[in-house]
């Protein structure tokens, strides 16, 4: 089972250093400037979210109040309505740093296999949205709410779906724990949000609430997420794969690829300085794994391109 792996990943070595990164250095730019129609459709094939439909505009403070105050509450106080709200305003900048692959077909068919995924997970009703980055570069992320980025030179240097289905499960897992939320959490109690008290006096407007929420949101995608919630999304994702029914070595065999990336790769240092070292990873795997899911190993999976081929969605 694990051979089938081993074998790809010699492949995959050569081909390129993969790195997943649940994290990218957001450039600073106006948010929501690339969120073309593509994005708006997407949001709008997306399932009715009535959660996010409740949130009204800010007309006052309180609507969506200030983020020092909501970040002084514990994490499960947050209501789902605010994570959502939250997570598409971050989506919005990030797509404003990268657009959308022009690919339907990918788009539809990394949506679909993130569904069918998510929906084995323990907030199967979340609004959940995945999207191909027109990206070269090796890159996933996810924002609260249920945003998840795949980048398209990520999926095209993976040898077959289950690696996909991995990662999504990965990134799947930050979501339903709220990792990204628990991060801003830190950041904002550590004081990132004091320098901007001045500006709590025009605190009525949305764009500032705004303008903090994409601060901490920039410091969080460059600064990485908590190293023990990177080894519960490696370990949750792996069960969470396994459920949709594919080969729970997938993500095993994109981190054995990826414990080998060329330090030379521009990638490298980045991913280092976000998430635990890779062997830490496939360690704690090892050892959460056992062989227990070694029955659910070693199923026949396709390429993406196979899949794509085929015109059917999971
Ligand atoms: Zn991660």
């Amino acid at each position: 089972m694990r051979a089938r792996h081993h074998s790809s990943i010699a492949r995959t070595l050569s081909a390129a250093a993969l790195t997943i990164l649940c994290a990218l250095p957001v450039q600073a730019e106006e948010p929501g400037r690339a969120l073309g129609n593509l994005f708006q459709n997407l949001l709008r094939q997306g399932p009715a979210s009535p959660a996010a439909a409740t949130v009204a505009p800010a007309s006052g403070a309180t609507n969506t109040g200030d983020l020092a105050s909501l970040f002084n509450q514990s994490i499960e106080q947050i209501d789902e309505p605010k994570e959502i709200e939250m997570g598409k305003q971050l989506a919005a900048v990030l797509l404003g740093a990268k657009p959308l692959s022009p690919n339907m077909a990918l788009q539809r068919y990394v949506n679909r296999l993130g569904r069918w995924i998510a929906l084995q997970s323990a907030r199967p009703d979340l609004p959940w949205t995945f999207g191909v980055l027109d990206d070269a570069g090796f890159n996933a992320f996810a924002a609260p709410g249920g945003y998840v980025f795949v980048t398209k030179g990520l999926v095209e240097a993976l040898n077959d779906e289950s690696e996909l289905a991995g990662i999504l499960a990965h990134e799947i897992q930050h979501v339903v724990g709220k990792h990204h939320l628990k991060a801003m959490r830190k950041s904002a109690q550590a004081g990132l949000l004091t320098s901007l008290i001045a500006a709590r006096l025009s605190e009525r407007t949305n764009g500032v609430l705004q303008g903090q929420l994409l601060m901490l949101g920039k410091d969080m995608y460059s600064k990485g997420l908590d190293q023990s919630d990177e080894l519960e999304a490696d370990r949750v994702g792996v069960a969470l794969a396994a459920r949709a029914g594919f080969d729970p070595y997938g993500l095993v065999a994109v981190l054995q690829g990826l414990r080998t990336a060329a330090p030379d790769n521009p990638m490298f240092s980045l991913q280092l300085s976000t998430h635990p070292p890779t062997q830490v990873r496939l360690d704690q795997l090892e050892l959460a794994m056992g062989q227990r899911l070694d029955a659910y190993s070693g199923k026949p999976t396709l390429t993406i391109a196979q899949r794509l081929a085929r015109g059917v969605g999971r």
